[in-house]
């Protein structure tokens, strides 16, 4: 008789997708519109589902995330292209000098063809396209909607009247006034949602077209980091609207060392040579 868990299984180690919760607790009033909509008296009535909870959408967030890391990776003194237009995006660039181009290429941004995968010309993406991908990369990070715990019923309508101002005269307009739909203020309500990480790409390493050590976790490191640089979403964030702090489960929080210390030394990166011939990726 053959017994299934006799059966050796080949160890290959499948890469797994991981999930990262994220929960936001929101301070103040929140204002994420959804143009459009009827069934409120506000100009612009607040985002909710089919089952009438408030909603971030998961593209309001990922937008803001991706800014977040750009601005942070660049920083660190990482090559990174110019998102949105797909023309300054990788692996086009288009724009650049020569000088910039070159920084591009180092073996860290460098993806190998793979199962599933189809950068047949080696393609370099920077690290913000690996994760968040651009027209020609698909994402690693899939964003979920954030999804507010509290049930329709426990929140109250509440309507913030406003007046379009005058910029040049620095007086209201004339019959401006318009109402905002918005969360409660100073509610503290939960809004709950995930991310799903893919697998990393396989990056390059010339010499045997054995993945490169050149590749390292920075994933999880430039996403927390991110994240902490969101202080708040929706509209009026300088007039205090949406204000939040992020609740990321402590085993979530975890980043291996080494992706810190790679991630903070973008630009002497040990993958970057000037032969544009990689070495081993050891710091
Ligand atoms: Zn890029």
């Amino acid at each position: 008789m053959i017994r299934l868990a006799d059966i050796v299984q080949p160890t290959v180690s499948q890469p797994q997708t991981e999930r990262i919760a994220l929960t936001a607790i929101v301070n103040t009033a929140l204002c994420v519109g959804a143009g459009g909509s009827s069934g409120s008296l506000a100009d612009k009535p607040i985002l909710k589902n089919a089952e009438g909870r408030l909603v971030i959408p998961a593209s309001q967030l990922k937008g803001r995330l991706r800014h977040e890391c750009e601005k942070l990776v660049r920083a660190l003194g990482w090559p990174v292209c110019e998102s949105p237009s797909a023309q300054k995006m990788c692996p086009q660039r288009a724009g650049l000098s020569e000088t910039e181009e070159n920084e591009f290429h180092r073996a860290s941004y460098q993806l190998r063809p793979g199962p599933g995968q189809s950068h047949g010309d080696y393609q370099h993406h920077c690290l913000v396209c690996q994760l968040f991908g651009n027209p020609s990369l698909p994402a690693r990070l899939q964003f979920s909607d954030l999804v507010c715990t509290e049930p329709e019923e426990s929140i109250p309508e509440v309507l913030r009247p406003g007046v379009s101002i005058n910029r040049r005269r620095r007086t209201a307009e004339e019959q401006k006034l318009y109402f905002l739909e918005t969360s409660p203020a100073n509610a503290g309500l939960r809004f709950e949602g995930a991310l799903q990480l893919q697998p990393p790409w396989a990056t390059i390493n010339e010499a045997n077209e054995a993945p490169n050590e050149a590749a390292f976790p920075f994933e999880k490191a430039l996403i927390l980091t991110g994240l902490k640089h969101i202080y708040a979403l929706g509209g009026g964030k300088s007039a205090g609207l949406g204000w939040l702090t992020w609740e990321i489960r402590h085993d979530e929080t975890t980043v291996p060392e080494e992706a810190w210390a790679r991630l903070g030394n973008g630009a002497k990166s040990p993958d970057k040579t000037e032969s544009g011939n990689p070495k081993e990726g050891t710091l």
